[in-house]
């Protein structure tokens, strides 16, 4: 798996991944290829045919959620009943959006309008408190917009006019199933595409969303009803939550808060209820016939650049992996993730932590009480690994009967998960909640309870295995492991203490070395050219960190080992994020994504590192050679 006539020092994602590249074949139901996605792809065929056996009862689990997910996989794949109510199952719904008179309406209708899946003009969420991690609070945001972000709104983006296109020509064929006259359609999508916009202006673009201390902004709900009125906000929270409405709110983005008024005078007021219409007609499309399904996600392909939607088989197991993900996560683990590999991939992290702790107490621009907090909080990072003991309680309230039609189940499912979140506005934060299911390619860190999470799917070849060499193993799992901890010290995550609370722990005077260092990481990155695109320096920065810290925590641990192999290290470090993706995929990505492209991470955090160009002699002349003055390592 080498390509030849590229060598290693001047590029080295294409030197391990570019054979591969040269013949591999993007799925037509997939934006990309490679790495994570063709684990990714093994884990569903693997699953699919454990779902086919489960429906044909060949098979069966102890898992008592599984019945759920099995009978819902069924449900999916029985097309004929979704295909005889054509439309007809979403119109009381967007029935009800036409009824509104007034912002007073609105305000009488949202709770419910929430919780059946009507957009609203806000979007409201729990989650933990920033500043209490051991309880929740209600956080408001403005409403989603239909581009990727708010900069392919901006003049002079070719992208955002060809996107929307595509996106009225998908709305119009959807709306042309409505009973609307054809002018109220072309009306209703003209007035979608103008209030679209109108929002764009008010809401925060993902650079500004990439900051996550900027999202937490208490606001007394006083005053938070003030800005949102004639909305009546207060009696929104008053219906969801009763006497345990709180007086405070969380404004994730005040700004769309503030100018929310924008939206009640009576020309924009009817532009919005047309918005919704459209909206929520295309959020039902994926549980309505196969052709309003075909119709549906017509936007998202192109987003994407995928061909074609994936087989109605995929889809009923995708749908039900989703839906009662922690149950199949457990089924998957418990099947295929070996306690021997399980125990192994801990004592891994473990050591991980631990080197991280002498890499802390060993760092030149910490003073001794900056180090003495950042090593309480690495003693007291939980490991989530594999799959949980046992399915939370929650998946087991996910039940729908039998006689239930398709979409009346999946609007049930989808009601108990939403009431389920916003009950947790009362409860204490519960730490026992995974962040990934077991069957997910992937692996995370959370700030707000300081956890890792690394589910039983992405324990697997390249990333590790036990026949692996220890070297394989600590450029590949090893390094995913160091990103993940890194995420405890990233821009983000070092705002946030031991116990998940955002507060500073940091002098100030160290606090500035290390805002120094991430902008040299900004540096690093911005404006790389990609593709025809850019990136975009701060918009990738908390991944690059993460990425530096993985790097520099696994190489200290390889000049521990007997016979440590750097050339097979940075080999699977490449390997891992072999990839290839659509282009249109490659340009939402840039735009949109924390994560720099995987070519570049693969190609640019070697090059920080004296191991780098020790393994494989880079000298000056290379590619991938950074002077020493400009290595940067900051964990
Ligand atoms: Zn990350």
């Amino acid at each position: 798996m080498s390509d030849n006539t590229v060598r290693i020092q001047d590029d080295l994602f294409q030197a391990v991944n570019g054979e591969w590249l040269k013949t591999a074949v993007i799925p037509d139901d997939r934006p990309t290829a490679g790495g994570f996605a063709e684990l990714d792809q093994n884990v569903e065929k693997l699953m699919m045919a454990d779902f086919e056996a489960f429906a044909k009862g060949e098979k069966t689990s102890d898992i008592p959620e599984m019945k759920y997910a099995i009978r819902l996989y069924q449900k999916v794949l029985d097309v004929q009943e979704r295909n005889e109510k054509g439309i007809a199952p979403v119109l009381p719904l967007l029935e009800k959006i036409l009824t509104l008179k007034s912002p007073a309406d609105l305000s009488e209708n949202a709770a419910g309008f929430l919780l059946d899946g009507i957009r609203l003009p806000l979007q409201l969420f729990v989650d933990t408190d920033m500043k209490d991690a051991t309880r929740h609070a209600l956080n408001v945001m403005g409403p989603d917009i239909i581009l990727p972000d708010t900069t392919y709104y901006e003049e002079g983006n070719p992208a955002g006019g060809q996107l929307l296109e595509i996106f009225s020509g998908m709305a119009a064929s959807a709306l042309s199933k409505t009973p609307l006259s054809e002018q109220e359609q072309q009306a209703f999508l003209a007035d979608t595409l103008a209030f679209d916009a109108l929002v764009a202006k008010k809401v925060k673009s993902q650079v500004e969303w990439a900051d996550y201390v900027a999202m937490y902004n208490p606001m007394d709900l006083e005053e938070a009803a003030a800005y949102a009125a004639p909305f009546d906000l207060k009696k929104v929270l008053s219906d969801l939550f009763g006497d345990h409405a709180p007086s405070v709110i969380i404004a994730n983005d005040p700004k769309a808060l503030k100018e929310m008024n924008g939206y009640f005078s009576e020309e924009t007021f009817t532009k919005y209820l047309h918005w919704a219409y459209v909206r929520t007609l295309l959020d039902h499309t994926s549980l309505l016939s196969e052709e309003l399904y075909a119709i549906g996600t017509t936007y998202r392909r192109a987003l994407m650049g995928i061909p074609t939607d994936p087989t109605l088989q995929k889809r009923a197991y995708q749908t039900a992996s989703q839906i009662y993900s922690e149950a199949v996560g457990v089924y998957y683990g418990r099947t295929y993730f070996g306690e021997e590999a399980k125990q192994d991939v801990v004592n891994l992290v473990k050591k991980v932590i631990e080197t991280y702790k002498l890499r802390v107490s060993k760092n030149t621009f910490l003073s001794p009480a900056t180090k003495e907090k950042a090593i309480l909080k690495l003693s007291t990072i939980t490991i989530k690994m594999g799959y949980p003991d046992a399915v939370h309680p929650f998946f087991s309230t996910l039940v729908f009967d039998e006689a239930d039609s398709y979409f009346d189940l999946r609007k049930k499912l989808s009601r108990i998960r939403l009431q389920f979140e916003l009950d947790q506005l009362t409860m204490p934060v519960d730490r026992r909640r995974w962040g990934m299911p077991g069957h997910m390619v992937n692996a995370c860190y959370n700030p707000f309870v300081n956890d890792i999470t690394f589910p039983a799917a992405i324990l697997q070849k390249p990333f590790y295995s036990i026949h692996q060499s220890i070297s394989e193993n600590l450029g590949g799992i090893g390094a995913v492991i160091g990103h993940e901890i890194s995420h405890a010290f990233d821009n983000n995550g070092a705002k946030f203490d031991e116990n998940g609370n955002l507060a500073n722990w940091w002098t100030e005077e160290d606090f500035k070395a290390f805002n120094a260092l991430t902008k040299d990481m900004i540096d690093q990155f911005d404006g790389i050219p990609f593709h025809g695109g850019t990136v975009n320096g701060e918009l990738v920065v908390s991944e690059n960190i993460a990425d530096n810290g993985g790097l520099g925590v696994t190489l200290e641990i390889m000049h521990t080992l007997p016979d440590p192999d750097f050339k097979a290290y940075f080999i699977n470090w490449a390997k891992v994020w072999c990839l290839k993706a659509k282009d249109e995929y490659i340009q939402l990505l840039l735009a949109s994504d924390v994560h720099s492209p995987n070519e570049l991470r693969a190609n640019m955090a070697p090059r920080n590192f004296d191991e780098w160009y020790e393994a494989f002699d880079v000298v000056s002349t290379d590619q991938m050679y950074i002077a020493p003055e400009k290595r940067i390592s900051i964990w």
